[in-house]
């Protein structure tokens, strides 16, 4: 080969290995999961440290400090933990995540996230590879090419637990051992780092001191001002926080007396996400179980309704709109309908890390004069996305708080 042909040859090897992983997100999620976790190493530490919040990243973190006998307790806002994980087993038959559902990347990303070595997964998964779907504008239902479905698959080969749930995962794996430590009903409303001892104030006026802090509530609650920092945050901190995008939304899960629809329909939105698809996809279920996912700026015309059955009859009515009446003749009547938007120690759905500037995301991750530590999806430093991003912004921001 001459030179000039050599060269013509790597830079064509090498474009065709950057374009093919371009069109696999899920491939390159993979390359940047750590080699090791916090889960993997041992620490002495012999201060005393306080989680706010025991959603995924509080949990995880609080495992690392459970398995080094290290002094900690959780302050959890709500009588329950899981935060954005939440099921349900009474609608259907077979349980029904409310909140998180989908595993966005390869699946070896649990084993990574329970801390067990190797590339055999345990869980019995549902690849999310969907055949019939269709696009609906208001106006026109129109079925997607099945070439579109395959890419997206390619691109991101998402999967979902056969008999199981996100929440159910987590419990399982790394809530079990910690849950003990949690203080329910304990919403945290000021974090002082003045001194060289941190105070927690929670509502009831109860105050925690700690030598650390890990904070894991959302970006939408940081956003709220629920929380009051004495210093006060710099402008810096709070314009990263500011510029993170939140979209409101709400699931909404309805069980119909017979299957009349596809396995999704994407509606077309100005921002965010709406859509409906089929909850019991592959379970081996007999419950028929429709769910409606908004996020984004079509929550608006939701919210605007009086209540919550007035928010279900207009999902029906746009169903039946495009099935010939169909949703209300076989409608049961049961439904659920979880308002992560308006939830108060929510205030949102999920955040997407790569929608953002880097410079924004390296100052949320910046600690408080080593003092207050942050963790939470948004804080995922290995480009995951959602819980697994969640987990492992626990583990990396606790090994931080340890060792800094
Ligand atoms: C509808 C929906 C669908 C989703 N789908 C997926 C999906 O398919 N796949 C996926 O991977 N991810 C999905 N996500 C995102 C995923 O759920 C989150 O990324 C993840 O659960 C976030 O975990 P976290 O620990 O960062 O935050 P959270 O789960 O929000 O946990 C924060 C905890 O802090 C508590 N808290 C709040 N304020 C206070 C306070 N003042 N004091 C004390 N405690 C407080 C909260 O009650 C909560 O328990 C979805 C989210 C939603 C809402």
């Amino acid at each position: 080969m001459t030179i000039r042909f050599k060269l013509l040859f790597f830079v064509l090897c090498f474009l065709s290995v950057t374009i093919s992983s371009c069109f696999k997100w899920a491939a390159r999620a993979e390359n940047k999961l750590p080699k090791e976790t916090a889960l993997q190493k041992t620490y002495n530490y012999n201060g005393k440290v306080i989680i706010v919040g025991a959603g995924a990243a509080g949990l995880a973190a609080a495992k690392v400090l459970e398995e080094n006998n290290i002094d900690y307790k959780i302050l959890e806002a709500s009588d329950r933990y899981g935060g954005r994980l939440k099921k349900n087993t009474t609608l259907a038959d077979f349980p029904i995540d409310l909140g998180a559902e989908w595993i966005h990347s390869a699946p070896i990303v649990l084993n990574k996230l329970k801390g067990k070595a190797g590339d055999q997964i345990d869980e019995s998964l549902i690849p999310y590879h969907v055949e019939e779907t269709y696009s609906w504008d208001g106006q026109n239902y129109e079925k997607d090419a099945q070439a579109q479905n395959d890419f997206m698959y390619k691109f991101m080969p998402e999967s979902k637990f056969k008999n199981s749930t996100w929440y159910d995962f987590v419990n399982e794996n790394i809530a079990a051992t910690v849950k003990h430590k949690i203080e329910f009903n304990s919403p945290v409303t000021e974090i002082n780092y003045l001194d060289n001892k941190v105070q927690v104030k929670t509502k009831n006026e109860a105050i925690h001191t700690a030598d650390k802090v890990l904070l894991t509530v959302s970006i939408g609650v940081l956003k709220s001002n629920h929380i009051t920092f004495t210093p006060d945050l710099s402008m810096e901190k709070k314009e990263a926080i500011n510029s993170i995008i939140f979209h409101p939304g709400f699931k909404l899960v309805m069980k119909f007396k017979e299957k009349f629809y596809p396995d999704a329909i994407n509606c077309e939105v100005e921002t965010g996400e709406k859509g409906f698809y089929d909850i019991a996809f592959k379970k081996e279920a007999q419950s028929n179980i429709l769910g409606l996912l908004v996020t984004g700026n079509s929550t608006e015309a939701y919210y605007k309704l009086e209540s919550e059955e007035e928010i279900v009859q207009s999902a029906i009515a746009e169903l039946d709109l495009i099935f010939d009446d169909k949703a209300s003749e076989t409608f049961t009547g049961e439904y659920i309908f979880e308002n992560w938007g308006q939830h108060q120690f929510t205030m949102g759905t999920w955040t997407q890390a790569f929608q953002q500037k880097n410079s924004e995301l390296k100052i949320l991750n910046q600690s408080l004069e080593k003092k207050v530590y942050f963790a939470g999806e948004i804080n995922d430093v290995y480009q995951q996305m959602g819980v697994p991003g969640a987990v492992l912004s626990g583990y990396h921001s606790i090994d931080k708080l340890l060792t800094e």
